[in-house]
């Protein structure tokens, strides 16, 4: 039973290691990036609305991505444990997650930053571009998506750091690699899978 995030720049692999672990720890994986997309596929209002925020390389606006994460972990499958990936991005959402949380009586356990020297990620990503064809992968979007992590996103890590909950873990390396540092931080702070 664990609630963690994981956390770290686009291409840091967060979304590879969060199907890993969300199997290994018997918990869902949450995407926002993914839950948006798949409402940009079908055309959603929500969809519609993401769209010309991602397309862009910005963030979809605090009060729709909220909303979606309080709907989201409010099923049934999130009660023993879940994996938010991409998700709280912004000081605002930090706040929400952790109201949603104190509501249920519940609070965030562990938080794990994946770091990634920005030169490699560029190069992950020009890969996964001509691969996975997201549209958010041309350099200019990603160069944009690189600076607002930088300046919305990693202040988080001092909030986390702060409450003592954050393990920093080198994403650089073999998959399989990645996976295990995590899962050795994490059986350091009590949480095994
Ligand atoms: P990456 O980590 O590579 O940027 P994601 O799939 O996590 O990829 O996110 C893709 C896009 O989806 C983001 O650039 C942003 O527009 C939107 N998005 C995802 N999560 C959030 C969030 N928590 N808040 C705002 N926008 C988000």
């Amino acid at each position: 039973m664990v609630r963690m995030l994981l956390v770290g720049p686009p291409g840091a692999g967060k979304g590879t290691q969060a199907v890993l672990l969300s199997e290994a720890f018997g918990i869902p994986a949450i995407s926002t990036g993914d839950i948006f997309r798949a409402n940009v596929r079908d055309e959603t209002p929500l969809g519609v609305e993401a769209k010309s925020f991602m397309d862009r390389g910005e963030y979809v606006p605090d009060s729709l991505t909220n909303a979606l994460v309080a709907d989201r972990l409010s099923h049934a499958d999130c009660e023993r444990g879940f994996l938010l990936d991409g998700y709280p991005r912004t000081l605002d959402q930090v706040r929400a997650l952790d109201e949603v949380l104190a509501a249920q009586g519940n609070h965030l356990d562990i938080v794990v930053e994946l770091t990634a020297d920005p030169e490699i990620v560029i190069e992950r990503i020009r890969l996964r571009a001509n691969s996975q064809g997201r549209t958010d992968d041309t350099d200019d979007v990603l160069r944009n998506r690189l600076s607002v992590y930088t300046r919305e996103t990693a202040p988080l890590i001092d909030v986390y750091g702060g409450r003592g909950i954050l393990v920093s873990v080198d994403g650089i390396g073999a998959i399989d690699d990645v996976t295990g540092r995590i899962m050795e931080s994490m059986s350091a702070h009590g949480f095994s899978a």
